[in-house]
């Protein structure tokens, strides 16, 4: 028999999980749904996204209520307007052969009025954001009196993100009698305190232990100097041609940063961070999930509800302040069976800290050394040789294969291999030819490897480490004195008897009028506007103003085989060239990701004209 139908669900539900070609039920699943058909019961779920959660309370909803009624009796609360509408389509999906079923999305940012439409319609499912929500029951655009079920989904995610009024708010309007499923992928005390509260005797379900990442995910670790972060990062993206990742910075500033240098730098990368628009993180989201970006830089707040599922790689680029943000960050790989690899980028420092998230896990980290030059060359040129072993070929070269043929007249089927891979195999072998290892060594623990920005001021102060002061405390004295934000602050470099500091451009006038005549301890602090460049003067190599615009990897890209390339506007911002830049990993100027010397240079239309033919 199968497998979902022994979980007690009937025919047209199991017809459709034999329709989207799911063949064992997940353990989430399994631990559920037999619980969840077998009586009407409140229910905790501790288990991670990406281990089918959507269908251990979906199919039982769906089972259980009545189609044939347009009451609605299922309500559905998730965090982020992405999950909501990604769990609307699975319903969907599920439901496909309930005639009359009618799942309904509400979240902010869409039309109120096409929402309360369908609404009117009869949804029996309303699955919801909770803001929206809320304003949708005070506008009597909603029934929700007769819910006879209510999921709160990714609850942990929810009171992370404020919501514990909200739910308490909606709640009140649903019936004392019906049945509440809480999923959640941690139990924090709030999570607890609201089973209590909403919840009666609820049966409770683990999958895996609690706050433990998917069983799927192994988690490795980097040293590397605290300047050397960002080369690390290309180096582990350029070790790993068919990477499809998530990477989390701590902050806004970086996340867009990061993202932007790496689109200087030839990748196919993305800003996920709420500065965006709605409209540009759905780009974003669009983009990234079409695999035209295989690194989408993110915060924590924003990578909320990423949901896709054969994400190969998270990178913590740095740590986050909170052990369970590790756990959900590594959760966004290893999802629907498939295996992950979650990889922090450490300081020294921060090694104390992998040891407790170790505890907290129960997985051991895997120490590793960022791969040097040569390793990488030797992954891309093997990476090139599959791929071009399986490249179909196109026969609309024919007519030119003549010329071609007669110019390789003298060279051997030997020789023109060499050749060929030479031409690419030496992009990368002069960029990564007299680079460094990147260990842990290296000086500074400012976490600032990007180079300067046009809409940034870089001030010099007279204060330096003789006055008592290392970064971290310069930067609190200025963010306090300033009362600046902590984003509002980098690069801020301490020498014996000065430092250096950058502001954006606009809190330049602001900076320079504090200090006029700032007196501390008796004594003058002195704040000038310096040049740029002055703390990348010891930093080797840096390459001149360059422009974007190439096409990274071997071969004029590595897209994952659908779309080869996104640039610029998929990120949501404009990537612009720079001046001078730091950049200790290059031998020579130029990433080996730019464009390869014998592109067309209308490369861009070049690929896109690829793509439309497809
Ligand atoms: P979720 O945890 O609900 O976000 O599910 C993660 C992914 O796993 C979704 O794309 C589901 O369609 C898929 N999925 C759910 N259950 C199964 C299953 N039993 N077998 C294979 N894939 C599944």
């Amino acid at each position: 028999m199968n497998a979902f139908k022994e979980l007690g669900l009937e025919d047209h539900l199991v017809q459709a999980i034999t329709d989207l070609g799911f063949e064992t039920p997940s353990e989430v699943q399994e631990k559920t749904i037999p619980l969840l058909l077998d009586e009407d019961r409140d229910l905790v779920a501790l288990a991670q996204t990406g281990t089918g959660k959507t269908a251990a309370f979906g199919f039982p909803m769906l089972q259980k209520i009545d189609i044939n009624s347009r009451t609605t009796q299922g309500l559905i609360l998730s965090p982020t307007r992405e999950l909501c509408l990604q769990i609307t389509n699975e319903m969907k999906l599920y439901g496909k052969h309930c005639k009359g079923l009618n799942v309904t999305a509400i979240y902010g940012g869409a039309s109120i009025t096409d929402q309360a439409n369908q609404v009117k319609r009869g949804a029996q499912i309303i699955v919801a954001t909770p803001g929206r929500m809320k304003d949708m029951i005070s506008r009597r655009l909603v029934d929700i009196s007769k819910i006879e079920y209510a999921v709160l989904d990714e609850a942990d995610e929810m009171l992370n993100m404020g919501f514990f009024e909200d739910i308490t708010e909606i709640l009140s309007y649903t019936p004392e009698e019906k049945s509440t499923w809480l999923f959640s992928a941690t139990m924090p005390k709030e999570v607890s305190l609201i089973a209590k509260k909403f919840m009666d005797s609820p049966t409770e379900v683990t999958v895996g232990h609690k706050n433990m990442g998917s069983k799927n995910v192994s988690h490795e670790y980097f040293v590397v100097g605290a300047r050397d972060r960002y080369q690390a990062l290309k180096r582990l993206a350029d070790a790993n041609p068919e990477i499809f990742s998530v990477i989390f910075c701590r902050t806004k500033r970086d996340t867009q940063k990061v993202a932007e240098q790496l689109i200087e730098d030839g990748y196919n990368a993305g800003a996920l961070h709420g500065d965006l628009s709605q409209n540009q993180r759905d780009v974003v989201m669009k983009s990234f999930r079409a695999k035209q970006i295989q690194m989408l830089v993110a915060t924590d707040v924003a990578a909320r509800g990423i949901d896709v599922d054969d994400i190969t790689h998270v990178i913590n680029y740095q740590l986050p302040d909170e052990i369970e943000i590790y756990t959900h960050r590594s959760g966004r790989t290893g999802r629907a069976g498939k295996t992950g690899i979650s990889m922090v980028i450490a300081s020294k420092s921060e090694v104390r800290k992998i040891k407790s998230i170790e505890r907290i896990i129960q997985k051991e980290f895997i120490k590793k050394e960022v791969p040097n030059g040569m390793e990488i060359c030797e992954v891309q040129l093997k990476a090139l040789a599959s791929k071009i072993h399986d490249t179909e070929i196109n026969q609309e070269i024919e007519p030119y294969l003549n010329d071609i043929n007669s110019l390789f007249e003298d060279v051997t089927k030997d020789e023109l291999i060499k050749k060929f891979f030479s031409a690419e195999f030496t992009r990368f072998f002069n960029y990564y030819k007299k680079s460094k290892d990147l260990k842990s060594q290296s000086g500074s623990t400012s976490d600032d490897n990007y180079r300067s920005d046009n809409n940034s001021a870089r001030f010099f102060i007279n204060i330096g480490s003789k006055d008592g002061y290392d970064w971290m405390k310069l930067k609190d004295f200025l963010r306090d004195t300033l009362q600046l934000n902590q984003d509002d602050l980098y690069k801020v470099d301490v020498k014996d008897s000065f430092a250096f500091f950058n502001t954006d451009a606009a809190h330049k006038d602001k900076v320079l009028e504090f200090f006029t005549d700032f007196k501390q301890d008796g004594r003058f602090i002195n704040v000038e506007v310096t040049e740029k460049k002055s703390r990348d003067r010891n930093r080797g190599g840096g390459g001149g103003g360059r422009r974007s615009g190439g096409e990274g990897g071997y071969g004029g890209g590595r897209g994952r085989g659908r779309n080869d390339r996104s640039k610029g506007s998929s990120s949501g911002f404009k990537s612009e060239s720079r001046g001078r830049r730091s950049d200790s990993d290059s031998s020579s100027s130029r990433s080996p990701r730019r464009s390869s010397d014998f592109k067309p240079s209308g490369g861009g239309d070049f690929s896109r004209a690829r793509k439309s033919r497809r």
